[in-house]
């Protein structure tokens, strides 16, 4: 018998827990599953960039050793240099650490940090690594609420009702999954003011922060609080669309004095696993210097774009669900009136709906997002395939009881 460490009791994955085991399960047995529950463009034939590529595969035979442990010393020039484009003060390459994606910095952030019983604030709904990643190292996430009806901003009131004495940093994901919010710069002050008065370490995850709709503006949080220690991360996934090279980072600004043993941490760590993958990391600079421009796809005829509206259109017909219009990211997160559709378990309801329509959906509390009333959509797929998926689950919806 070997048993799990109990350190991993208390972390909860559930988007890609039991839901997707069901769908191995009818794959195995020869369904074919519709598959919206995850942010990877490659698959719906949204690819990288050739010149990032090409100059990933022309890096291929240098990249044979380890690298600083931080990274390749271009790539983190890139990412200074693209803070610096966007109005941060003071990043250097020396401020930029390197990972195998921005899943691997999360973790890399916080385990430098926690002890047992540390607090962490996290927005719900979130990106539940972050709240999985504070357990995993002895934290405990405390969830503040992002408001639907303020186009899901964080509730700010509620974020300060949630201070303790335990509490070390604050999350905050803008543009936001799984809402698609694109936070106010108001809102942004008023987070940043939190944490100055209460001295929390600002982690702010920006991975979408080029995928805008409509005229929205991103705010770099750390733009906007030159005078506060702020870890701004972000990454090749999702902008270039290469989330399978496994190459984010990590860029600290504002004081490094009140956090320099933090950072030590965080550069033992880095020298711990050594160094992120070679090859992937020579994307970062033939993406952010290159000029590569992606608003073709995010205005009208562009594929997120036309996809995001007719997603957002379709599920906003059926009878019972309304939705948010994501201002940014690749995500829609429709609604489900609980006077119309009485959902208890929303886990059991995208099992439902996969086992009665082959359809894999990604439900609200898998976001850690409290009432059991919310589903997530990616909207990377074509228009003819959403109008398939949003038919199947038109239909579930349309008889479904618990
Ligand atoms: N942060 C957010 C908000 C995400 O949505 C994702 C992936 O969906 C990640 C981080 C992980 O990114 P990466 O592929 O760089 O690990």
């Amino acid at each position: 018998m070997v048993s799990q460490a109990s350190r991993l009791a208390d972390v909860r994955y559930d988007i890609r827990g039991p839901v997707l085991r069901r769908a191995r399960q009818l794959e195995a047995e020869g369904h074919q599953i519709l598959k919206l529950n995850l942010g990877n463009p490659a698959p719906f034939g949204m690819v990288a960039p050739d010149a990032v590529v090409q100059q990933v595969a022309a890096s291929v035979a240098d990249s044979q050793g380890y690298s600083d442990a931080r990274g390749i010393a271009p790539a983190r020039e890139a990412v200074a240099a693209y803070y610096d484009r966007i109005g941060v003060e003071g990043v250097t390459a020396d401020d930029v650490f390197l990972g195998n994606g921005v899943s691997e910095l999360i973790v890399m952030s916080l385990q430098a940090l926690l002890n047992p019983g540390d607090e962490v604030l996290v927005p719900s709904p979130d990106y539940p690594l972050w709240t999985g990643a504070v357990s995993l190292c002895g934290g405990r996430a405390v969830h503040y609420r992002c408001r639907e009806d303020l186009g899901w901003n964080p509730d700010t009131e509620h974020v300060r009702a949630q201070i303790s004495d335990r509490t070390k940093a604050i999350v905050i994901i803008n543009p936001n999954n799984p809402t698609g919010a694109v936070y106010s710069r108001e809102t942004l002050i008023e987070l940043l003011d939190i944490a100055r008065r209460n001295n929390l370490l600002v982690l702010t995850d920006e991975i979408y922060d080029q995928i805008l709709y409509d005229g929205a503006q991103h705010h770099c949080a750390a733009a906007l609080a030159p005078d506060l220690p702020v870890l701004t991360m972000g990454g090749m996934s999702k902008t270039y669309r290469l989330a399978g090279f496994r190459s984010g980072w990590l860029a600290v600004s504002g004081p490094k004095e009140p956090i320099a043993e933090y950072l030590d941490g965080l550069e033992l760590l880095a020298n711990m696993r050594l160094c992120p993958n070679v090859p992937a990391q020579h994307a970062i600079p033939a993406a952010l210097d290159g000029g590569i421009d992606i608003s073709g796809l995010l205005r009208p005829g562009g594929r997120l774009y036309d996809q995001r509206d007719r997603g957002w259109q379709l599920l906003t017909e059926i009878p019972g669900v309304d939705c948010y219009k994501p201002a940014g990211a690749l995500y829609l997160f429709p609604r489900l009136d609980p006077e119309v559709h009485k959902i208890v378990d929303d886990q059991k309801m995208v099992i439902d709906l996969l086992e009665q329509q082959y359809l894999l959906l990604s439900h609200g509390t898998g976001f850690n997002l409290p009432s059991a009333d919310h589903l997530r959509v990616v909207f990377l797929a074509s228009v003819p395939v959403l109008e398939d998926a949003i038919g199947r689950l038109a239909t579930f919806l349309a008889t479904y009881k618990q």
